[in-house]
């Protein structure tokens, strides 16, 4: 025999937690996949997916051709395209993730790897002559079948009211056939379907848009208005030029599950839903959508911030709707803030990303400033109704009876509204009865067994729930420790303990409670919901669920319970925004449509900067303020910061590696190493935590450094856990 031709090697990159490739060899009768194919290849004593990678990464040792394997098989997918290989290579050097967990990100749709089984169905044999033998009920499903279209058996039977026999019937005397069900495509948004007219200040804006388009570069643009000022519908315009001019298109929302209103009007404009991608879907349908942003069936995605890592042939365009939204950063596995990924998929694909807010994050506002993002400022609601008129009630002076946390103000503004039969939102963003639980006699208090923290009563459900890890017991009629029967009381207000007081105080108004934990899934959230929009609710209590993009007509009064929450700060940078944006959001949503709301703040720090802004509506005293801040703290976006955080189910295993990582970071001045300290949660699900905060100038290289630290640790082994979070959100 010849001596064998030397054999390809191909670079393989799997789905797990190694920031490296492997190579295979390629088999004599396989042609060469081209990068971004996936394929069966062995990996330890399994068989697993992986990605054909365009080069070698990571040192990958020679290894000897003799003890390589093969590639088992090329499956039959859409390879990715090459720029989500890029993508995913920024991404792991950003975020410090294996480049293997960000190709994981890129496959979570296991559906799409799976060999599709064809269905079949039965259709009319063109031609056939009429049966012999004829039936009434054989007609029937002939009669159906006329019109030419592939049903599945079971549903043609049942159209024709007849047994699976007759159709096998039909089927073996020829009049019947069985075809394979061709794949539903999915529907093409038409650019043209709804056109909108515009007046000044929107035409403006959609001008700019367009020309964004179609200048085919990489830019970035802030779309910034008041809740209702026609965001939605503006970009939407930007949507119809991206898909005239044939490319994808990517809407990101932060609740995509929740904003049923907004498919609606989507489709409204453009004839037809856009395909969803979010954690509810059904895993078909997962698989379905990756592979039609492959094919470029798939033309307008909307989504949560996952589906930036769908294999899109030809993305345009993404718009990030409510930009400012903390639910964009992920904060598991790959560290990734969704819209500032989404600025670099633009930037790698050279096409707009538009950023809309009606609260921009300091970071966008910056970017505007500074002339790197296009402003576009759309002033005032489309409808003409002027903001809510926003007030703070003093809660020093005007207190709640005990046991009670509605003041009187708030209490006769909700009975106003009721007497002129429009709607009031009550908010707290807490979910349960009862933040905390203690024993009158003893002064037990409740606290998780695994966490720092206090369980949180849930009346309706009669438990004790941990909020971090989900621990959770019957709430027992005696204290646990001195045995006292009926001596636990509950501290402070939940949502539930809320409901509870209007309740009593109003006991003929309809009332919804919106709390994720209270409604069991989707359907029925959209269904409280579109009961709230046709105005058959008067009183809405919710936690953060209802601040996010619906749109209640009737809305006419909203009350903050705790406009407080939230402005303790501590270590978080953007503690004071995120209550802004919350606040601003929560009481935009009254009086959208014709009647003017009215916001009423329940506080006990009415002259705080934020709570100042607020009820002033004065919204560029506090940006001015806020960047001020961060300026002078050198935090982002004028500083760069990462979060480093070691856990271990042993205390002192987690603080003795935390010291020694910090002993060892590299000595530079232009860095400033805080801690290692305490997490704040210091316990959460039993492993207790150690966090060290990384702070940087804007222009070094925060990464490159974080690197050579890392290299320079002993190895993080056993049940020791190290983290790395670039630009943290959560400081727990
Ligand atoms: P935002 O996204 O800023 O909150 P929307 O786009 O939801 O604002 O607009 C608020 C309301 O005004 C919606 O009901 C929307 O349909 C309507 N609207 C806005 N602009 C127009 C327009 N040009 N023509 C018709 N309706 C509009
Ligand atoms: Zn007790
Ligand atoms: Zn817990």
């Amino acid at each position: 025999m010849a001596s064998a031709p030397e054999r390809v090697r191909v670079p393989i990159l799997l789905p797990v937690a190694l920031d490296q490739t492997y190579d295979y060899l390629l088999s004599p009768d396989m042609e060469m996949p081209p990068a971004g194919a996936f394929v069966m290849v062995p990996f330890g004593q399994q068989s697993r997916i992986g990605i054909v990678w365009s080069h070698s990464v990571g040192q990958g040792k020679l290894v000897d051709p003799k003890k390589m394997k093969a590639i088992d098989a090329i499956l039959d997918v859409p390879p990715l395209p090459p720029l989500s290989l890029q993508f995913a290579e920024w991404i792991a050097r950003y975020t410090l993730a294996p480049l293997g967990m960000v190709a994981r990100m890129m496959m979570s749709a296991s559906a799409a790897f799976e060999p599709t089984k064809p269905r079949f169905g039965v259709t009319l044999v063109p031609g056939a002559p009429s049966p012999q033998r004829m039936t009434p009920e054989r007609a029937k499903a002939l009669e159906i079948a006329a019109d030419g279209s592939i049903r599945a058996k079971t549903a043609l039977a049942v159209e024709a009211q007849c047994s699976a026999a007759v159709i096998n019937g039909l089927i073996a005397a020829g009049h019947l056939a069985e075809v394979a069900i061709p794949e539903k495509r999915f529907a093409r948004p038409d650019p043209h379907h709804h056109e909108n007219t515009f007046g000044e200040h929107q035409g403006g804006a959609v001008h700019l848009l367009r020309a964004a388009i179609d200048a085919d570069v990489f830019s970035g643009t802030l779309l910034d208005g008041v809740t209702g000022s026609g965001k939605t519908e503006v970009y939407f315009e930007a949507v119809a030029q991206a898909l005239a001019a044939g490319h994808q298109v990517l809407i990101m929302l932060p609740e995509i599950a929740l904003t049923s209103q907004f498919l609606g009007r989507f489709a409204k404009r453009f004839g037809c839903e856009p395909a969803q991608w979010h954690s509810a879907l059904a895993p078909p349908e997962r698989g379905r959508i990756w592979k039609g942003c492959a094919t470029g069936d798939v033309r307008v995605v909307v989504g949560a911030r996952s589906a930036l890592f769908l294999p899109f042939i030809d993305l345009g365009l993404i718009i990030v709707d409510e930009e400012h939204d903390a639910g964009f950063k992920q904060d598991d596995r790959v560290h990734y803030q969704g819209r500032d990924m989404a600025v670099v998929r633009a930037n790698l694909g050279k096409f707009p990303v538009v950023l809309a807010s009606a609260t921009p994050s300091i970071e966008t506002h910056v970017n505007a400033r500074s002339g790197r993002y296009r402003h576009i400022v759309l002033p005032g609601r489309f409808s003409g109704v002027e903001m809510p008129d926003v007030t703070a009630i003093d809660m020093r002076t005007a207190q709640p009876q005990k046991g009670q946390w509605l003041s009187p103000p708030l209490v006769q503004a909700v009975t106003e509204t009721l007497g002129r039969g429009q709607q009031s939102l009550l908010y707290l963003n807490r979910r349960g009865y009862a933040p905390l639980t203690l024993c009158r006699k003893c002064g037990e208090r409740f606290q998780c067994p695994q966490c720092t923290a206090w369980l949180v009563e849930h009346r309706f459900k009669h438990r004790l729930n941990c909020h971090h890890c989900g621990f959770s017991l019957p709430l027992p009629d005696k204290c646990p420790k001195c045995q006292e029967p009926g001596s636990l009381v509950a501290c402070g207000p939940g949502v539930e303990r809320v409901a509870e007081e209007v309740a009593a105080r109003f006991p003929d108004a309809k009332v919804a409670l919106l709390s994720s934990d209270l409604i069991p899934n989707l359907t029925e959230m959209r269904a409280v919901i579109s009961r709230i929009e046709a105005g058959e609710v008067n009183i809405i209590i919710g936690t953060q669920i209802v601040a996010k993009g619906h749109n209640f007509p009737d809305l006419a009064t909203v009350g903050i319970v705790d406009g407080d929450l939230g402005l303790a700060g501590g270590a978080d940078p953007r503690a004071g925004e995120r209550t802004f944006q919350l606040l601003h959001q929560v009481t935009g949503r009254a009086g959208r449509m014709s009647i003017r709301g009215r916001g009423l703040v329940q506080t006990h720090m009415p002259e705080h900067p934020v709570m100042a802004a607020i009820l002033s509506g004065n919204r560029e005293a506090f940006l001015e303020q806020e960047i001020r801040t961060r300026q002078l703290g050198m935090l982002p976006p004028y500083g760069r910061l990462a979060a480093l955080i070691i856990s271990a189910r042993d205390k002192g295993l987690a603080e003795r590696a935390a010291r020694e990582i910090v002993r060892l970071a590299p000595v530079c001045e232009r860095i400033e190493v805080l801690g290692p300290a305490e997490a704040p949660i210091a316990v959460l699900r039993g492993r207790n935590r150690w966090r060290i905060l990384v702070k940087a100038p804007r222009d070094f290289d925060l990464q490159g450094y974080l690197r050579l630290w890392m290299d320079g640790i002993p190895p993080i082994k056993g049940d020791l856990n190290l983290s790395i979070d670039i630009d943290p959100y959560n400081f727990l």
